[in-house]
């Protein structure tokens, strides 16, 4: 058998060993192959990366916006250049669906590469005439910024903390999550080709403890993470030190509301997405399935009819809707949440069961699951599960399910189906949430802000108000006469 291949850190444009050339083992989770050793970066690789980013940032601030646009934008090209490549490394690296990750994975990162190439060049400050003068604002890099990625979507979750922190004239050290590391440094790699310059975009690989190098580091002036609740705290707590800035892609458990004048196609279609693709790994899933009892019925009816049809497969066969969960420890708890659910009195409807797929024996795969669930403090309605588990709950009030949705401690997403304009309206404003979609699910187009309130996030991405969180005002102060002096 032909052993996996070295993939190493990247720091100031090379492929570089770690000081002490430590290796772990990224696997793919369909099949348990080794796809690759990986190096391992210590506070003293954090340290030379974090060096490099430095070195690099005064000539990366120094251009225009414009000319930093033109580099993303031959980024954004090449990332499309290399579609299927990177499209096959996210379906090996992390069990998702060949189906989905061409556009999913990779058009969304050339997408957020675009847009943020033609933001960066109109990236400007403010002008007042004040009393005694006038000032104006320059929105000014912050540095070296530090992102870390969660395993759900390496290569966007890189893409979306890289190009805004670019745009705005920062260097970035990423450090993607141990459990899916290669699209991360692909995408290093093939930005480097298209022309970024060396230490603007860094890469350092490993577990918890490389993170938290890079938080402690004085050197980072801002930390982005995407993960979860707990590791945010963390992450806070250790930012909080030197007092860096911070932005919170945290976890969720959203709602999404049926209400019964909903077109009952377009919300089923709402309610599969919103917990079945990718597996139901994704954060904004909207996992409690509120429905409107004079329609749960006919609800039911298609939904179910709708899961059967899903194919638990190999993630490489383009026919397979649902991969494998991206490890056997993430199986096994999203497979104890069901157990603890029937126990607290969820009825499963379908689904929720280990699978075992020809070919891929060893992959940690799950039938997608629904359930009824009466009592709102089931854990199955309360915990973020991270795996295709969907709760349906039914209600008779909107007042009442604006109150069932909002009582959690999360805020990332919601939904709300129906065709009544005003309370389509109504229902987003008083819901909890850093987006909601009427009408729809887990879209998320790079134009429009991304994030969470309470304990789902801090900060939004995506949109030109990312850029606000990769930037800080100076504000100048010309005088206009002499100085009047009392002294
Ligand atoms: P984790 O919180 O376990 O890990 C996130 C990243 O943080 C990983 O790279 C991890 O390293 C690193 N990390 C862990 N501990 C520390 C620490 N103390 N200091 C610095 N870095 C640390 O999340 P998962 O990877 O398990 O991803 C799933 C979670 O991410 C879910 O809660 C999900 O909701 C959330 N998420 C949120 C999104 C959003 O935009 N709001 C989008 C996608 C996911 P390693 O894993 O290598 O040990």
């Amino acid at each position: 058998m032909p052993t996996a291949p070295d993939r190493l850190l990247w720091i100031d444009n090379a492929a570089v060993d770690s000081v002490r050339s430590a290796r772990f083992e990224t696997r793919n989770p369909a099949t348990d192959e080794v796809l690759a050793r990986v190096a391992e970066a210590d506070a003293e690789d954090v340290h030379r990366a974090v060096e490099s980013a430095r070195a690099a940032a005064p000539a990366w601030a120094g251009l225009t916006g414009v000319q930093r646009g033109r580099i993303l934008a031959r980024g954004a090209t090449a990332v499309r250049d290399h579609r299927d490549e990177l499209a096959m490394l996210e379906c090996l690296d992390g069990g998702k669906p060949i189906a989905e990750t061409p556009e999913a994975d990779v058009d969304s990162a050339a997408d957020c590469l675009e847009y943020f190439a033609g933001q960066a060049g109109s990236l400007q400050g403010d002008y007042q005439s004040v009393d005694g003068g006038f000032f104006y604002t320059r929105p000014e890099p912050l540095g070296v910024c530090a992102g870390i990625g969660a395993w759900n979507y390496p290569l966007q979750i890189a893409a979306w903390k890289a190009a805004p922190a670019l745009a705005a004239g920062n260097t970035l050290v990423f450090k993607p999550a141990e459990l899916t590391p290669l699209s991360a440094l692909r995408l290093a790699e093939i930005l480097a080709d298209a022309g970024l310059p060396p230490g603007v975009f860094n890469v350092v690989q490993g577990a918890a403890d490389t993170g938290r190098a890079l938080t402690r580091h004085p050197g980072v002036a801002k930390v982005s993470l995407t993960g979860e609740v707990g590791t945010g705290r963390a992450v806070m707590a250790d930012a909080a030190e030197s007092l860096k800035a911070v932005t919170m892609e945290l976890g969720g458990k959203s709602p999404l509301i049926v209400f019964d004048d909903a077109d009952l196609d377009n919300a089923v279609s709402g309610a599969l997405l919103g917990n079945f693709y990718t597996q139901g790994e994704i954060c904004t899933n909207g996992t409690r399935v509120y429905v409107h009892e004079g329609i749960l019925e006919p609800f039911l009816e298609r939904l179910l009819a709708r899961t059967r049809r899903l194919t638990v497969g190999d993630p490489r066969d383009p026919d397979t809707d649902v991969g494998a969960l991206i490890s056997p420890a993430h199986r096994d708890q999203v497979l104890a949440f069901i157990r603890q659910g029937e126990q607290e009195g969820a009825q499963r409807l379908i689904g929720g069961e280990a699978v075992t797929v020809p070919g891929c024996e060893a992959g940690a795969f799950v039938s997608p699951a629904v359930f009824r669930v009466d009592d709102p403090d089931c854990v199955l309605a309360r915990q973020e599960i991270f795996g295709p588990v969907m709760s349906v709950l039914s209600f008779r009030e909107e007042s009442r399910v604006i109150e069932a949705a909002n009582d959690s401690p999360y805020g990332l997403a919601a939904g709300v189906f129906t065709r009544d304009l005003q309370r389509g309206h109504r229902v987003a404003a008083a819901l909890a949430a850093g987006v909601v979609w009427v009408n729809h699910y887990n879209l998320t187009p790079i134009e429009m802000p991304f994030g969470g309130i309470r304990q789902s996030g801090l900060g939004r991405e995506n949109s030109r108000h990312a850029l606000s969180h990769y930037t800080q005002l100076k504000s100048v102060f010309v005088a206009a006469g002499d100085v009047d002096a009392p002294y």
